[in-house]
């Protein structure tokens, strides 16, 4: 997952995109990134870490002139975290400078990038983004974006695309729509970005979703739609819904704020918890559906959790130990509040357990009686690989056990997790406009090879193995 915005037409562009990274730190927070372009000339400047570190004060900014800006907050599903794979990732084609920012996951190219290197190209980056350049540079095609639409056809997955050329910004989406991609105005300026909450934030007004199949360009004529991928079914990430986008934001038709509360009363309406004093969230990704929880039910809501902000999310450390460090640096419980009490805690998913096992046991140290474990998606069985960094079925913690094996293993009283059902019937679009297939298997695009995170890695330390001669 990554969060990506976009200006065309504004002296201060490299601003707008810093404060538009700002509003979409939660989707990315292994690098950011910024590239202007200013006549013919770019400027780049990019690094690992949160948008906070990458730009500490002013001066990061002052040499990003142009009036035309692409940014990038990176969260890595292809290619190690690594400074090389930050985006905007930058080229030259033709000795014109094009950089590309990418939301999303593209699936099948090993064999099209092994074919790629035979013919001669030398890849930079361990990206999945970066075939989409070498796709584009070979195509023919008038103008950049007529090679960027042959591109596209022929890559599968999902893509949000910004691409910022010197004939103009270019915007596509995949046909399924996979990720979210706002279009929005602020006076003359164009805005671009992955949830609206970045428009919100920068002033800009929402006009419309950039289209699933849609390849745009916004030049100094404006926007004009120049391509249509072949339709599909959208297929929507149902868990934008679920975790990741930001309650504020509109994403795919629909406030994430609305939705959310209205998952919290179906759980509710399916797995009630009647003998319980008080109903407490996960801060922050659960709030929300645990105030539609608190509503529906008739429990009383409690803030029983107090979250420490200058941590970064547990569930991105690499290593297990140091992620159940993170959990209790993270989290800490209000005992007043908690102490004698039977308790629901409300989460949006488990992936491997480890929050949810190591809360339960603060929340027992906290002298709570009970404690009811409820989840507003259903149990995560299966890897994603449209661009969420859910682990292999190996260390998803419901992908081999029953769900009493799962609650015997977060040690809790009681777990329940939302339906499948009931998790689509809580959308306002129809629920086979959804991809769900880390809960379901059924994966709208067949996975021909391996699709590990580290995929391009490893074909190039195989490469890399050079016999010594000594041995
Ligand atoms: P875990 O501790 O591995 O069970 O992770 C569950 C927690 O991670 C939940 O509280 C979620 O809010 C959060 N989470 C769920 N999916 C993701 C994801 N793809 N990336 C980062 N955090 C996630």
């Amino acid at each position: 997952m990554c969060g990506i915005i976009g200006i065309y037409g504004n002296p201060e562009a490299a601003t707008l995109a810093y404060l538009g990274l700002y509003a979409q730190q939660h989707r990315g927070q292994e690098g950011a990134g910024i590239v202007t372009l200013d006549g013919a000339t770019v400027h780049r400047h990019m690094g690992q870490g949160l948008v906070s570190d990458v730009y500490p004060d002013q001066s990061a900014l002052n040499g990003l002139e142009g009036n035309v800006a692409i940014g990038h907050t990176r969260y890595s599903t292809t290619g190690g975290i690594d400074r090389k794979n930050v985006g905007p990732l930058l080229f030259n084609v033709e000795d014109q400078p094009v950089s590309i920012a990418h939301n999303g996951n593209l699936v099948n190219l090993a064999a099209k990038r092994r074919e790629l290197q035979k013919q001669g190209a030398i890849f930079q980056t361990t990206t999945d983004t970066e075939i989409i350049i070498h796709l584009m540079a070979r195509a023919k095609g008038a103008r950049l974006v007529d090679r960027v639409a042959t591109a596209l056809e022929q890559v599968e997955g999902a893509f949000s695309l910004l691409i910022l050329t010197p004939e103009g910004l270019i915007a596509a989406r995949d046909p399924y729509g996979w990720r979210p991609f706002a279009i929005g105005k602020l006076k003359d300026t164009w805005v671009l970005a992955s949830e609206t909450c970045a428009l919100d934030l920068i002033g800009a007004q929402e006009l419309r979703d950039v289209q699933p199949g849609e390849v745009l360009l916004i030049d100094d004529q404006g926007l004009q739609t120049v391509h249509q991928l072949p339709q599909r079914t959208a297929k929507h990430c149902v868990f934008e819904y679920v975790y990741f986008s930001r309650p504020d934001s509109r994403i795919f038709g629909s406030n994430v704020d609305k939705l959310r509360r209205k998952i919290g009363k179906t759980l509710a309406d399916e797995a009630p918890a009647p003998t319980a004093d008080i109903v407490i969230s996960v801060p922050d990704s659960s709030n929300t559906a645990t105030l539609g929880y608190a509503d529906r039910s008739g429990i009383r809501h409690e803030i029983g959790l107090i979250r420490n902000h200058y941590v970064g999310r547990s569930f991105i450390r690499p290593e297990q130990k140091l992620r159940d460090l993170t959990v209790k640096l993270k989290f800490s419980t209000v005992k007043g509040v908690l102490e004698g009490k039977e308790v629901v805690i409300v989460d949006d998913s488990i992936v491997r357990g480890t929050t949810m096992r190591t809360l339960a046991r603060l929340l027992r140290q906290a002298g709570v009686k009970k404690v009811h474990v409820r989840i507003t998606s259903p149990p995560i069985r299966f890897p994603c690989h449209f661009g969420l960094d859910f682990p292999t079925d190996k260390e998803l913690v419901a992908a081999h056990r029953t769900k009493e094996e799962v609650q015997a293993y977060l040690g809790v009283d009681s777990l329940e997790y939302l339906s499948l059902e009931g998790l689509l019937a809580s959308m306002d679009l129809p629920g086979d406009q959804f991809c769900s297939a880390c809960f379901s298997g059924k994966y709208p695009i067949a996975l021909e090879e391996s699709n590990s995170k580290d995929r391009f890695e490893m074909e190039f330390q195989d490469s890399e193995v050079i016999p010594d001669p000594a041995l």
